[in-house]
This record gives C-alpha cells, structure tokens and sequence, in this order.
C-alpha cells in the first residue's frame, strides 16, 4: 500500500472515530504531503491545529494510522496554505451549494467574469475574505482612530489596546477592519480565529450537544488573536454570555490579544451582562462614522480601477453622493451600475445613463407589499409563499426566505419585527441574521449576487 492511501484510509477511520464537530476542526483540512522513512508528513491549515494535532490527538492519530500501515510510524505537521483537495470549504457554505446547483441549470451570466477576481476562486483556509486588508481600506477622518488603531494592535497584540473594540451602523467596515488585523496576525504565524459571535454560539452549542466543550474551550483558548464580529449578538444568551466571559478572561490573562466588533457601544447593549460590559470597555473602544463624501469617492475610484472599468469623476461623485449611509450601500450602487455598462457591452458610462439606471434603481415603490416579494421570490425557487411563511427549515426554504427577508427589507418599508412576524412569526434578529447573511455572501459570490439580482426584478421590473 502506498503511504498516499495509507493515509487516505487512516483518515476515513479517524472521520468515524471522531464527532462532527472535532473532526471537522482538527482533522477535515489536512492533507498528505509526503512519506520518509517512517515518518507521515501531514499538512495542516494553521497553527492551532497543528499544535493540537501534535499534541493532543497525536497518540490516537498514531495509533490508527500505524494499524492501517501494519507498522509502527511517526507523524510530523507542517502547516500548509493550500487548500486540500477533498475538503473544498465554499461548497460547505450552504447558500453557496445550493446556488451551484441552480447556477448548473441556468446560462453563466456575464456580470460574473466581471465580478469575480481571481483570488475568490481559492477561498483562504478561514473564513476571511481576501479582499477585507489594510490596503484596501480608504482611511480617512471618519475612521481614521479606528484604521490607526487597528494597525497598531495588529502590528503589536496584546500589547497596545486590550481588547480592541470597534462600533459603528452597519456597512461602515468593522468587518473590514477585524478582517486585516486577522490577515497580518495570521500571516505572522500568530493563531488566530475571526468569528462572528453567532458562530462562536453555534459552535458552543454544538459542542455541548456533542460533549465536546472540552475542545471547544481548547479551540478559542489556545489562540494569540480571538477577533469576534457581531458581539452584539450574543446578548440575552446566558451560556454564550458564560463561556465567553471566561474565553475572554483565560485569554487576557495569558496576554491574547481580543478584537470584537459591535453595533453599539457596549453601554448601549442592553441585555449584555454588566461583567461583561466591563470587560469589553476595559480596552479600547472605538467607533466608526459614516463616510465622507470623499472617501466614498475614493472607494468608488479603487473599486472601479480593480475591475478595469471607467468611471468618469461625475458619475463617481453622483454614485457617492446617492449612497450616503454606508459603503454597503456604495457597493450595491456600484454594482448596478457597472451591471448596467456590462449588459449594455460598454467599459465606460455617461452620467446620464449612470443616472438612469440609478434612478431605476432607488425609485421609491410604495406599492410593493411583504406579500408581493415573498410570492416572486417563492416562485422564482418553485416554490409557494406558504413555505416561505411556514416552519420549514430545509435548505432550499431557508435559503429562499433569507433571500424574501433581505428583499423586503431592502424594497419595502417594513421594519424588521413587522418582517418576522410576516414570515411566519420569527424574531427581528432572525431577519437580521438572514439579511446580513445574504448581504455578506453576496459580496462573496457572484453566482447569489446574479440570482438576487434576477428575483428583484422579478419583483419590481426595471429596477
Ligand atoms: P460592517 O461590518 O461595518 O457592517 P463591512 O466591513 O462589511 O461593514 O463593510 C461593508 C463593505 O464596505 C465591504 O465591502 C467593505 O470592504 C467596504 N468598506 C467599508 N469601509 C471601507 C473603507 N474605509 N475602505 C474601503 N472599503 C470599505
Ligand atoms: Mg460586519
């Protein structure tokens, strides 16, 4: 037998062996790299990982191994960027899977080529985006204490600001900016995770589900850089709440270094726990503002440069002075318009035409009723507004209905509770959830970005 299949075998064994959830973080991502004399070479996506392996789990990934191979071998890890073969970490995001499979039915649509880059065919080995780095981010008075400090807690964790905890309304780049601290620190070989607090839960509940809180605790304790997104989140959940706290603590006191983001000043969170409250102020706490007209520009010109398409100065500065509230809404813009040169073949737009499509775009549409988004959105999935509306959480439902959600909170002028209670009686943080999911995963991925794009018209033509 080859050391190649040896291995391949020794981890299906380990897959049965271990729960989900371990074998999942300690184990799905590795890879074989070679075989010397005794010795298996196993490549590994970061440091954690590879300390556990080593540590930890070595014996009893020793002794399966050496079964397989009918002869006592040693393990050596090396951590290795590449992503293995068998483990392709976009297809597990579920909203990406099942819009593979529609993308399979339908023509590729040319807004993809145009809005996929190169690196997001290569997912990094986390789930950062490639594209949130310092160098990307267009600092200005707005955000400048924030971008400042970051870079310094960056450069030096644990040591200038902490925690580190950014505020700020929603699309103004605290995710952004958690994300670049998370790519300089890893890069430096410090081990690092960014979460967002809701999969910090779900993963908590997981491991309580599977008796695995043991290794839970070992994951986010054994870190030098814990970023957490979203904190806002976990108020009102008393466990998340009790096993953060002590995260937070056993961290600090080793000299981590912890960067959390939040809607709010945590003053303002009113069902965080007071000890908790004082913890997250103990730090820095630094809020970021609304964009300048300025700086909207210039991300309008970086955006428009990285895809190689003109923009002249008018129409930049009448996207940037439609999308006031927030960079998000600068995206969603920019993406309409550049759909729209696309669709029309051209790589340059007048300011009339740009001006047309956004009209299109932010017309006001009173007539439009929660009903009417979720019935188009329903029927673009082959499905009936009932399921939308209704308790069923398989894939295809959920997927739809996250999409209703963002829709109708994008097209109508719902309020979140009054979008809940439409959708089956659910709470305002699951539309939330769902919207945020949606808007985060579209950035990502062209081929959500198209099937939304297609449903909104659906909803409202010539929008
Ligand atoms: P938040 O987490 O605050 O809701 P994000 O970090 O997701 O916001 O930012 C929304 C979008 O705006 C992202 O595409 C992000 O790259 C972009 N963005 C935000 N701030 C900046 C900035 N200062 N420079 C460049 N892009 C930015
Ligand atoms: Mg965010």
């Amino acid at each position: 037998m080859k050391a190649e299949e040896a291995w391949n075998a020794a981890y299906h064994q380990l897959e049965l062996q271990f729960d989900r959830a371990s074998f999942d973080t300690w184990l799905r991502r590795t890879s074989f790299l070679g075989y010397d004399e005794g010795v298996f070479v196993i490549g590994v996506q970061n440091g954690y990982v590879l300390d556990m392996l080593q540590h930890r789990l070595y014996r009893n990934v020793r002794r399966v191994l050496s079964d397989v191979w009918g002869d006592e071998v040693e393990l050596r890890f090396e951590i290795c960027k590449e992503e293995p073969v068998r483990a392709p970490s976009l297809e597990d995001r579920p909203l990406f899977r099942f819009m593979a499979q529609q993308e399979n039915d339908s023509s590729a649509s040319p807004l993809h080529h145009l809005l996929r880059s190169p690196e997001q065919n290569a997912l990094p080995d986390s789930d950062l985006n490639p594209h949130f780095t310092f160098e990307r981010f267009i600092m200005n008075e707005s955000n400048r204490m924030v971008y400042e400090a970051a870079c310094a807690v960056a450069q030096h964790p644990a040591t200038v600001y902490n925690p580190f905890l950014v505020y700020g309304g929603v699309g103004l780049g605290k995710t952004h900016i958690l994300q670049s601290i998370a790519h300089v620190c890893s890069s430096r070989g410090l081990r690092t995770i960014y979460v967002s607090s809701e999969a910090f839960t779900n993963d908590l509940i997981h491991a309580i589900r599977n008796r695995t809180t043991a290794m839970f605790r070992e994951k986010y304790r054994a870190v030098d850089v814990l970023l957490v997104d979203d904190i806002q989140f976990i108020g009102g959940k008393d466990t998340t709440q009790e096993e953060f706290f002590h995260t937070f603590n056993t961290l600090v006191n080793f000299n981590k270094q912890i960067v959390l983001a939040s809607d709010r000043h945590p003053r303002e969170l009113a069902t965080l726990e007071d000890r908790l409250r004082s913890r997250f102020q103990g730090g820095l706490v630094a809020d970021i503002q609304p964009p300048e007209l300025e700086t909207r520009i210039a991300i309008l010109e970086m955006w428009a440069g990285e895809r190689g398409i003109q923009l002249g100065y008018h129409v930049i500065e009448m996207m940037a002075q439609r999308a006031a509230r927030n960079i998000r809404d600068l995206h969603g813009v920019f993406n309409q318009v550049v759909a729209q040169a696309q669709t029309t073949g051209r790589q340059s737009l007048t300011r009339h035409q740009a001006e047309d499509t956004l009209e299109r775009y932010t017309r006001p549409m009173d007539h439009l009723t929660l009903h009417s988004v979720a019935e188009a959105t329903a029927a673009h999935f082959g499905l009936k507004v009932q399921d939308l509306i209704g308790p069923r959480r398989s894939g295809k439902i959920n997927t739809a209905r996250q999409i209703a959600m963002f829709l109708a909170r994008e097209l109508t002028d719902a309020s979140l509770p009054q979008i809940g209670d439409f959708f089956g009686g659910r709470s305002h943080t699951t539309v939330l959830h769902g919207c945020n999911k949606v808007s985060e995963e579209i950035e990502f991925d062209p081929i959500l970005s198209t099937l939304v794009e297609k449903i909104r018209h659906r909803i409202a033509p010539g929008v």
